[in-house]
C-alpha cells in the first residue's frame, strides 16, 4: 500500500481540482445518504406502531439542533397522519426517500464527473513521460531492451496501470469518506454494536489482504511474459521477408504458440486468484451481517440495548451500506497488486538512468570549424572486451578522413563517440579544442550530420523526410538540397512530387533512393562535421556511382570522418586510417599506405581480383 501512495503522490498534484470537487461530492454523498436513508425510521415506527407520543412544535434555538430537527420532522410526520390518515403519510416519506436518493446519486455521479479527468489524465502524463524517456535515453539502453518489451510496457502495461490502480482511485478517495460517515453515525445510534463491527471488520480484511499478497509477482511475471510476446511479434514483422525466404514460418510459429501458451498459463493463475476477491468478499460480508444480526438482536431482545428495533433496522441498513464499499476496497487493494506489478516494470523504462547528460557549465558555441582530436581513447561497450585502444586521430578542419579495416574492428564505434552516443572511458575527445563533453549534447549533434549504411526514413512525406533535421526550410532550400543529392528527379516523378508519403520506413523506395534522400537531409542541416558509415555499401555499383556524386557534393567544405568498406571510393581522402582489433595500425595517404606493403595493401589485395 505504500507504493500506491507514492504513486499517488507522485501523479496526482496537477489534478488537486478535481480530486477536491470530488472529496467534496463525495462527502456530501455520504449524508445524503444517512439522511435519505433516516427518513425509513418514521416509517417504520408507524407502521408498527411503537412511537405514540405527541410532539409540539419547537422553535430554532429552544433545544440543540438537532433535538430540533428530529422533534419537527416527527411533528410534521404527525400534522401529515392527522391530515392525510397514515397511508397517506406513508406515501409522502416515500417519496422523500426517493427525493433524497435522488439527490444522493446525482452527487455520486457528480463526484465521479470530476475525477474522471484525472484517471484519464494520469495515464496520458505516463504514456508522455515514458514516449519523452525513450527519445532521451542513450542508444546504449534499447541494445539491451527488446524494442517490443518496450512496446509492451508503454501499451500494455499501462493500460493494466489504468484498469487496475486508475479505476480504484476514485475508491479510494470515495470509499473511507462513506465508511467513516457511516461507523460515525453508528455509533452514535449503538457503541456497543458498533464496537463489534469493529473488531469484525479488521479481520475480514486480514484473510482478504493474504490472499492478495501473491497476486503482484504473479502479475509481474505475466505482464514479462506479454513483453516477450510483444518482442516476438515485432521481430516476426521486422523479419517477415527473411522467414518466408528461409521457410521458417513453422518455426517462428512454434516459438510464438509456446510462449503464448506460457502467456495463458500465467492469466489463468493470475486470473483465478484475483476471482476469489468476489466471492471471498461476499462470503465475510454476509457473515459480518450475520453476527451483527445476531448479535444486535440479542441486545434489543434482551433488553440490554437502548435502541429500538426501528434504529436496529436503520442501523443494518447504513451498515449494508458500509459493506458494499468495504468490499470494493478489498478487491481494489487485488486491483492494485496487478497495477503495481506494471508499475514497477514501467518505473524500470521512466527510472533508467541516462549516463550521457549536459555539462553544468557548457561551453557556449554558435560555429565550429570541425578540427576533431581523439587523444588516447579507449571504449569499452560492457566493460570486458575493450573494443577501442588508445585510439589516437586527428582531423584537420576541412579535410577528409577514412576509416577502413576488417568488420568489427572498431569504425562504427569510433565514429559513433563522436556524437557521444556512447560516452568514452578512457582519453578525450575535442571538436576545435572543446572537449565534447563540455558542450551541450543538444548542440554537439546540431554540428553534425549523419548517413549510414541504412537510411532511416519515417512514414511521411519526401519533404518532411527532408527537412527532417531542420526546424525551418522553404521549398527552394528544399528542392536545392535534393538536386545537390541527386534525389530531385525521382522525387518529382512519384505521384505528388514533395508530397508523396514515402510508405513504412521508405519501403517503397530502392536503396539508392533512400539514400539519397538521408544525403539530401544532411545537405539542408548544412552541418560543419559529417559522419559517413559505409553510406554505400548496401548499393550495387550502378546506384553507388550516383550517390558517391552526391557525397562528393555532400563533403565538400566539410570535415568528414567516412568509413568505407570500398576502397575505391577513398581514394582521394585526405588521409586513410586502418583499423585493426581496436587500434589504428596505419595511416596515411593511399599511395603512402599502398608503398607502406602492410595492411592496407593487403585490403586492397583483397578486393581486387
Ligand atoms: P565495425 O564498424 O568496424 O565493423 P563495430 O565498431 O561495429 O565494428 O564493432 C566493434 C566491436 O564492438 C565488435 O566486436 C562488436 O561485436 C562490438 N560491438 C558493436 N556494437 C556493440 C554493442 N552495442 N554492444 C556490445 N558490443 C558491440
Ligand atoms: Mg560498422
Amino acid at each position: 500500500m505504500k507504493e500506491f501512495f507514492k504513486i499517488i503522490k507522485r501523479f496526482v498534484p496537477p489534478y488537486k481540482a478535481n480530486l477536491a470537487l470530488n472529496i467534496f461530492f463525495n462527502i456530501l454523498a455520504a449524508f445524503l445518504t444517512l439522511f435519505s436513508f433516516a427518513v425509513i425510521i418514521p416509517i417504520l415506527e408507524m407502521l408498527f406502531g411503537i412511537k405514540e407520543a405527541h410532539y409540539a412544535f419547537m422553535p430554532v434555538g429552544s433545544a440543540s439542533l438537532k433535538d430540533v430537527a428530529i422533534n419537527n420532522f416527527y411533528y410534521y410526520t404527525q400534522l401529515m397522519i392527522q391530515d392525510w390518515g397514515a397511508s397517506g403519510a406513508l406515501a409522502a416519506l416515500s417519496a422523500l426517500l426517493v427525493v433524497m436518493t435522488a439527490l444522493k446519486t446525482g452527487t455520486t455521479f457528480l463526484s465521479s464527473y470530476f475525477i474522471i479527468p484525472m484517471r484519464s489524465g494520469i495515464v496520458r502524463d505516463i504514456r508522455n513521460y515514458m514516449y519523452d524517456k525513450i527519445l532521451q535515453l542513450p542508444i546504449s539502453f534499447f541494445t539491451e531492451a527488446h524494442k517490443g518489451d518496450v512496446m509492451a510496457r508503454m501499451t500494455g502495461d499501462v493500460a493494466e496501470i489504468e484498469n487496475s490502480i486508475m479505476s480504484s482511485l476514485d475508491m479510494f478517495f470515495k470509499n473511507p469518506i462513506m465508511i467513516i460517515v457511516c461507523l460515525t453515525m453508528m455509533i452514535i445510534i449503538s457503541w456497543q454494536l458498533t464496537i463489534f463491527v469493529f473488531i469484525l471488520l479488521p479481520l475480514a480484511g486480514l484473510v482478504m489482504g493474504r490472499i492478495g499478497k501473491r497476486l503482484k509477482r504473479q502479475s509481474l511475471e505475466g505482464q514479462n511474459q506479454w513483453g516477450l510476446l510483444m518482442s516476438n511479434i515485432e521481430e516476426t514483422l521486422s523479419g517477415l521477408r527473411i522467414i518466408k525466404a528461409f521457410n521458417a514460418e513453422e518455426k517462428v510459429r512454434y516459438r510464438f504458440h509456446r510462449e503464448n501458451q506460457t502467456f495463458y498459463r500465467i492469466s489463468n493463475r493470475i486470473a483465478r486468484r484475483q476471482s476469489l476477491a468476489h466471492p471471498m468478499s461476499e462470503f465475510l460480508g454476509t457473515l459480518t451481517i450475520a453476527i451483527v444480526l445476531w448479535f444486535g438482536g440479542s441486545l434489543i431482545l434482551t433488553g440490554v440495548s437502548s435502541i429500538n428495533a426501528a434504529s436496529f433496522i436503520y442501523y443494518m441498513v447504513i451498515f449494508y451500506s458500509i459493506i458494499n464499499p468495504a468490499k470494493e476496497l478489498s478487491k481494489a487493494v487485488y486491483a492494485i497488486q496487478k497495477g503495481l506489478a506494471s508499475m514497477e516494470r514501467v518505473d524500470r523504462i521512466l527510472g533508467a538512468k541516462n549516463p550521457i547528460t549536459d555539462p553544468s557549465s557548457p561551453v557556449n558555441v554558435t560555429s565550429l570549424k570541425g578540427e576533431i582530436d581523439y587523444k588516447d581513447v579507449s571504449f569499452s561497450y560492457n566493460n570486458n572486451i575493450q573494443v577501442l585502444k588508445n585510439v589516437s586521430l586527428h582531423v584537420p578542419a576541412g579535410a577528409t578522413v577514412a576509416i577502413v579495416g576488417q568488420s568489427g574492428s572498431g569504425k562504427s564505434t569510433l565514429a559513433d563517440l563522436l556524437p557521444r552516443f556512447y560516452d568514452i572511458s578512457e582519453g578525450n575527445i575535442t571538436i576545435d579544442g572543446i572537449n565534447i563533453k563540455d558542450l551541450r549534447v543538444k548542440d554537439l549533434r546540431s554540428f553534425m550530420g549523419n548517413v549510414n549504411q541504412e537510411a532511416i526514413l519515417f512514414n511521411d512525406s519526401f519533404y518532411n523526410n527532408i527537412t527532417f533535421g531542420v526546424n525551418e526550410a522553404t521549398m527552394e532550400q528544399v528542392v536545392e538540397a535534393a538536386k545537390i543529392a541527386n534525389a530531385h528527379e525521382f522525387i518529382m516523378a512519384s505521384e505528388n512530387g514533395y508530397d508523396t508519403n514515402i510508405g513504412d520506413r521508405g519501403c517503397r523506395l530502392s536503396g539508392g533512393q533512400r539514400q539519397r534522400l538521408s544525403i539530401a537531409r544532411a545537405i539542408l542541416k548544412n552541418p560543419p562535421i559529417l559522419i559517413l558509415d559505409e553510406a554505400t555499401s548496401a548499393l550495387d555499383s550502378e546506384n553507388e556511382k550516383v550517390v558517391q556524386t552526391a557525397l562528393d557534393r555532400l563533403m565538400k567544405g566539410r570535415t568528414t570522418i567516412v568509413i568505407a568498406h570500398r576502397l575505391s571510393t577513398i581514394k582521394n581522402a585526405d588521409m586513410i586510417c586502418v583499423m585493426h582489433e581496436g587500434h589504428i595500425v596505419e595511416a596515411g595517404t593511399h599511395d603512402e599506405l599502398l608503398g607502406k606493403n602492410g595492411y592496407y595493401k593487403r585490403l586492397v589485395d583483397m578486393q581486387k581480383f
